[in-house]
């Protein structure tokens, strides 16, 4: 027995998933198929929701929106502590379930679920700090005025995830999201929705109230745009491509909107850097979960007095970094999600060799989303893998002259999420760090991100705004102000 036996039935032999809408799990009209990356067997199949269905969430979370924002703050925190708990005795059916349907390795879904369950403890202390403020009103016309900025929940808050952290991405928005007191519609991606079905049971054995939460499946053609152009959608937060995101931002209308798209994350690696740090660094950045991480490091500039002895290290170090199946324990690099995915970065890769980069390791695509950890020197500007998103396992070396050119090409892009620097010159390192264009800059360690704790997000096409337990929840709060006129 589990307690997700109920959103799930067997039908010719298929295990089949159903929806969450208004504390109801539904049925829709079609489903489809959620394939595993590593054997390409089908793992179940899910509700293919229609307009119909999304109409039904969106009214579900419109009528509840006033019974969320009504709690306490304490009665929000106690449904996340919950759910957290909850998530911890169930952890093994999620990590089983993300192993399956991402692809991941057992190491990879464990690290996912227990950021969740982190995130969701956090998030419930941090529910208990909304505050406003009270204002004195300090000049001639209002001098004897006081006003007060209350924050209010924001309503209707959608909820797009992507593919790549299944679980933690969708939590990352839910959780800020019932702290501030919204009721939320969740639309997973399609390669793997079904944690985050599990998770909508997690959240209603957790207390919430019906309708506050909705986990709807189904395709973004057909239902996307429907969803994000609804006058009854106050909120979209979207974590995907800078593609979607763009096309998302021109039609959502008069909605807050939170964006967290691609980046292009760029190593500075100088000559006095610690060498063996920045070389274990960059391959991790590079490689970690096949390089399919917003954060993942895709340009490596090393200054050129070093980029010989650096490209070797990184060959040497590479090697350790196995290829394979993702449920053989001793793989660090499994397949992408898909065959589309792997066919972008092999595209990629061509195009580079064909304008004069020399491919040293890896280099080949095999069946499914199987693409081997790969080393390119030489990159250059005309080659579109310096500029397009990788979303692969490539380690992208580009020689620079010195620093300022280092500054340069990294500030070209147009992502501006995620960078990183190697030096042990603090002085230098603060000075760059201040003056390279991305969300976070790290220093002596590739981007990575954690519970969120710092805030993270990018500019220009990686995104509006910065995700974090504190500063999800204060995105996801609006100021009403409330005046006392004294005569
Ligand atoms: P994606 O193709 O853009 O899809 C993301 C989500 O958006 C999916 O749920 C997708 O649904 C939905 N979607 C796509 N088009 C839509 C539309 N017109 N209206 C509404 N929803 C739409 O991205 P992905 O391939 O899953 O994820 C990889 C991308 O996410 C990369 O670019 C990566 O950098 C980015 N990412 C960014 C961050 C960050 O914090 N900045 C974190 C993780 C990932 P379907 O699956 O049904 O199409």
């Amino acid at each position: 027995m589990s307690i997700f036996d109920s959103i799930r039935f067997v039908r010719n032999n298929e295990t089949i998933y159903k929806i969450l809408i208004n504390g109801q799990w539904l049925e829709a009209s079609e489903t489809f198929e959620i394939k595993s990356p590593a054997d390409g067997s089908i793992v179940a199949r899910v509700q293919k929701a229609s307009q119909k269905e999304a109409e039904l969430a969106v009214q579900a979370a419109y009528d509840a929106r006033t019974k969320i924002a009504n709690l306490d703050a304490s009665e929000r925190a106690k449904i996340l502590d919950k759910a957290g708990d909850l998530l911890e005795q169930n952890k093994n059916e999620f990590i089983d379930i993300i192993m399956k349907e991402s692809g991941k390795t057992f190491k990879q879904a464990q690290g996912e679920v227990q950021a969740s369950i982190d995130r969701l403890h956090y998030a419930a202390d941090e529910s208990k700090e909304i505050r406003g403020e009270i204002i004195k009103g300090d000049v001639a016309s209002d001098k004897k005025s006081i006003g007060m900025a209350i924050k209010q929940s924001i309503g209707v808050l959608l909820a797009i995830t992507p593919f790549n952290y299944p679980l933690f991405t969708g939590i990352a928005k839910i959780a800020p999201g019932i702290a501030a007191g919204n009721s939320i519609i969740v639309k997973p991606a399609s390669d793997d929705p079904i944690c985050l079905l599990m998770f909508g049971k997690i959240m209603q054995e957790a207390g919430t109230p019906d309708g506050v939460i909705n986990v709807i499946t189904g395709s973004s053609s057909e239902i996307g745009d429907y969803l994000c152009s609804h006058p009854k959608i106050n909120m979209i937060s979207f974590t995907g491509s800078s593609v979607a995101g763009k096309h998302i931002a021109s039609i959502a209308g008069m909605k807050k909107l939170h964006l967290e798209l691609g980046g292009k994350a760029p190593a500075i690696v100088l000559e006095d850097c610690d060498f063996n740090l920045a070389v274990k660094e960059v391959v991790t950045g590079c490689l970690k979960y096949s390089g399919q991480r917003c954060d993942a490091i895709s340009r490596v500039l090393v200054v050129e007095s070093i980029a010989d002895k650096f490209v070797n290290a990184v060959l040497e170090e590479v090697k350790n970094w196995k290829f394979g199946d993702p449920r053989n324990p001793d793989t660090m690099v499994g397949p992408l999600i898909n065959e589309r995915a792997a066919k972008k970065v092999e595209d990629l890769v061509n195009d580079a060799i064909s304008k004069g980069a020399k491919l040293l390791y890896g280099g080949k695509r095999y069946a499914l989303g199987y693409y081997e950890p790969t080393v390119l020197d030489y990159v250059n500007r005309d080659m579109r893998i310096a500029w397009e998103e990788t979303f692969g396992p490539v380690v992208t070396i580009m020689r620079v002259k010195d620093l300022e050119e280092a500054i340069k090409i990294a500030n070209e892009s147009e992502y501006g999420l995620d960078a990183c620097i190697f030096t042990k010159d603090i002085d230098k390192a603060f000075d760059a760090a201040q003056r390279i264009e991305a969300g976070s800059v790290h220093i002596n360690a590739h981007p990575t991100h954690g519970l969120g704790i710092f805030p993270f997000g990018g500019d220009e096409s990686s995104g509006l705004g910065r995700e974090g337990i504190k500063y999800s929840i204060e995105d996801m709060t609006k100021i009403h102000t409330i005046v006392l006129h004294t005569h």
